[in-house]
């Protein structure tokens, strides 16, 4: 039976939701340790993190391979076809919540690290796997916590690489080389509570915020760039009255999300959504501004040569470069001067019921992850 696979059951069989890890990360270190890796905790409340390093950072460049062990509540779980925490396996697929977010790429990982190790036992430079429970989280004790660390003991990374699902239609067709930012807002425009036939006399919220939203909802914001699609925004939540049918609200509230390329910077934007309330005579409200990523874009290098090379060589094809999805904590490790790039399983069930990763492919990508790893140290 497949290493990788038996690994990635072992860790599907754990319930970790954010920000449980459920000995997830202890399983690894004990796995790895025996084939010489350090290990180092970097806990934060209950966030589990942990770095597993081999090798000496002197003797050559240091690849980081960086993964989560935590996945997204299940949801409905009557609406699965197999147990979210059972990974059984149907017709080809292993099914389970995290299969493909991101247990399947992190035991890819691990095999991976161990093969190269057992092969290459003096190989030159630093391997490392750093994983933490606060992914899918608010991520604020997490990764960044250990990118601090770096920072502050000089021990940055050459090289990054994300096991996220980026693949689209089939194995390694997609490598991030960056990704948008994310923007949280809540807008609450206050009016007055008032009697529907006098519409005339109140100033009614929910009109204004549909005004709004009727303008941002249709702009566009930039045109994108190279690397970058245009800028977006979605309404994630909207609200204002529903005391009586008779009765206007006093208060309405929408919540959005904007995904932004560095064309939009964060500040530009908020400054546009101010000078949009502004026209539209909008001047009793609240704004509240969070800023959950930054964009980040890593020019081409060695990394992302490597990554061709090997897809090209193990899959058969060029896989496409691009910047698209969600986040992921390779934000946290660019901004250190580390080339970052992300490549991982098929991302199409990620976070929906019935997740699930085809068993062939968890083979395949700790072939295409050991490749890489011998591209960048060549032992
Ligand atoms: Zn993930």
């Amino acid at each position: 039976m497949s290493m990788v696979l038996e690994l990635t059951q072992e860790l599907v069989r754990r319930p970790s939701v954010t920000p449980n890890d459920e000995g997830c990360q202890a399983f690894i270190a004990a796995y790895l340790e025996p084939f010489g890796f350090n290990v180092e905790w970097f806990n934060r409340g209950c966030v589990t993190n942990i770095l597993l390093s081999h090798g000496d950072p002197m003797s050559g460049p240091t690849v980081l391979m960086l993964g989560h062990t935590d996945v997204v509540p299940v949801g409905d779980e009557s609406a699965w076809s197999h147990p979210p925490f059972a990974a059984q396996i149907h017709d080809g697929l292993l099914y389970g919540r995290g299969t493909a977010d991101m247990k399947g790429g992190v035991a890819a990982m691990v095999i991976a690290l161990r093969r190269l190790v057992e092969e290459y036992p003096d190989h030159p430079g630093c391997l490392q796997l750093l994983l933490t429970s606060d992914e899918e989280g608010p991520a604020t004790d997490g990764t960044c916590v250990v990118a601090d660390v770096f920072k502050e003991q000089g021990r940055i990374p050459e090289f990054c690489l994300v096991g996220e699902p980026t693949s689209n239609k089939v194995l390694g067709d997609m490598v991030r080389v960056g990704r948008r930012g994310s923007i949280n807002a809540r807008l609450i425009i206050e009016g007055e509570q008032g009697h529907t036939a006098f519409g005339h006399l109140v100033e009614n919220p929910a009109h204004k915020i549909a005004e709004f939203l009727s303008v941002v909802t249709r702009l566009r914001w930039d045109e994108g760039d190279e690397f970058f699609p245009a800028t977006s925004l979605q309404v994630s939540a909207l609200q204002a009255g529903g005391i009586a049918t008779n009765v206007t609200p006093a208060r309405a509230e929408a919540r959005f999300n904007l995904r932004n390329g560095p064309v939009s910077p964060q500040a530009d934007l908020r400054q546009r959504i101010e000078s949009i309330l502004t026209d539209l005579h909008i001047t009793d409200y609240q704004l509240d501004w969070n800023v959950s990523a930054e964009p980040f874009y890593t020019p081409q290098g060695e990394l992302t040569v490597a990554i061709e090379e090997s897809v090209l060589s193990i899959l058969g094809y060029s896989p496409e470069m691009n910047t698209g999805g969600g986040t992921s904590d390779g934000r946290f490790i660019a901004p250190l001067g580390t080339e970052v790039a992300e490549l991982g399983l098929l991302n199409h069930s990620i976070h929906k019921v019935n997740e699930h990763a085809a068993v062939a492919d968890l083979d395949l990508l700790m072939a295409v992850y050991f490749d890489i790893l011998r591209r960048l140290l060549k032992p």
